[in-house]
């Protein structure tokens, strides 16, 4: 009965909403912290008007990155976490659409539906969960494998950062995205139904932290992220909680890495761009192939 009565719950919150988005990636390992500060304190771009941080980027940068979705549900019905095939194309062109001005894109390689209960419902850190992912996940740390599920206790998504792993320890398998079923474009999780959940969750994946992270003064170690002391609700225009000459700007309620609607967001950073490839650079890209995944590109 218990276990029913969770169930429940689950899924009465996939159908009717959450009073805040809600996301389990809010704590990013130290070492990464340590880098996102190491890397900010190497930037040559300081904020104000115009400004760009073109002299760490001097030409438009590409990356391929191949894509795993996996769909786990309880029962293959749309209430209990199935996905249709077209459900699956319409998230994978969100996510493209999404990450167009990063000159990041995703090639879909791999689906597969899987009918199990506790996989579907694996909370984080359970045995179920890496069960599933040692059975599931696809491809070397460039490769992304999401996970499109029911999930527990209200989360819309979580994701791994970026990290020092290797290959074949549980940490390699756990590496990618959980996302709530029912947020992917046209789901029933009232506003945020338009598949922008994966987006912010593999912006975790590329090592992006949330815009209000460390508050006004920290911010998501991101220069030109303008600063935010709280995480957004809804699409609150003119919000801005970091007052004063050191915090220009108002919130930056429309990036993928708040907390915003899903209708709220459309954008990230010059600087949220960089750091992704600062990152990838780092972590991922040892594990790709470069003749494969890795292109640049003149301007001329
Ligand atoms: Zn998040």
């Amino acid at each position: 009965m218990k276990f029913h009565l969770s169930l429940a719950t689950t899924l009465l919150l996939a159908t009717e909403g959450l009073s805040i988005r809600t996301c389990g990636s809010n704590h990013p390992p130290t070492e990464l912290i340590e880098k996102a500060i190491l890397f900010r304190a190497m930037s040559k771009f300081k904020p104000g008007p115009n400004s760009k941080p073109v002299e760490e980027d001097p030409v438009p940068r590409k990356q391929v990155v191949p894509l795993h979705i996996h769909n786990v549900f309880i029962n293959a019905t749309r209430d209990q976490g199935y996905i249709t095939h077209e459900d699956v194309q319409n998230q994978f062109k969100v996510l493209n659409d999404n990450f167009l001005s990063t000159g990041v894109s995703f090639d879909l390689k791999t689906v597969t539906h899987t009918e199990d209960r506790a996989w579907a419902m694996a909370s984080r850190g359970s045995t179920a969960e890496i069960n599933m992912k040692k059975t599931l996940r696809k491809g070397g740390y460039a490769d992304l494998n999401i996970y499109i599920r029911p999930l527990r206790s209200g989360l819309l998504g979580y994701c791994t950062f970026p990290e020092d792993i290797v290959k074949g320890s549980d940490k390699f398998f756990l590496d990618g995205c959980d996302v709530l079923f029912s947020s992917v474009p046209g789901g029933s999780t009232t506003y945020y139904d338009e598949g922008k959940t994966a987006t912010h969750e593999v912006g975790h994946w590329f090592g992006l932290f949330h815009t209000f992270q460390g508050g006004c003064s920290g911010g998501d170690l991101v220069d030109d992220t303008p600063a935010e002391g709280s995480p957004t609700n809804g699409c609150p225009i003119g919000k801005d909680t970091c007052k004063g000459d050191l915090y220009p700007g108002l919130d930056p309620i429309h990036n993928y890495m708040d907390y915003s609607y899903d209708a709220c967001m459309n954008e990230f950073t010059d600087g949220q761009r960089v750091r992704l490839y600062q990152m990838w650079d780092q972590y991922r890209l040892q594990h790709g192939s470069t003749n494969r995944t890795v292109t640049r590109t003149s301007m001329h």
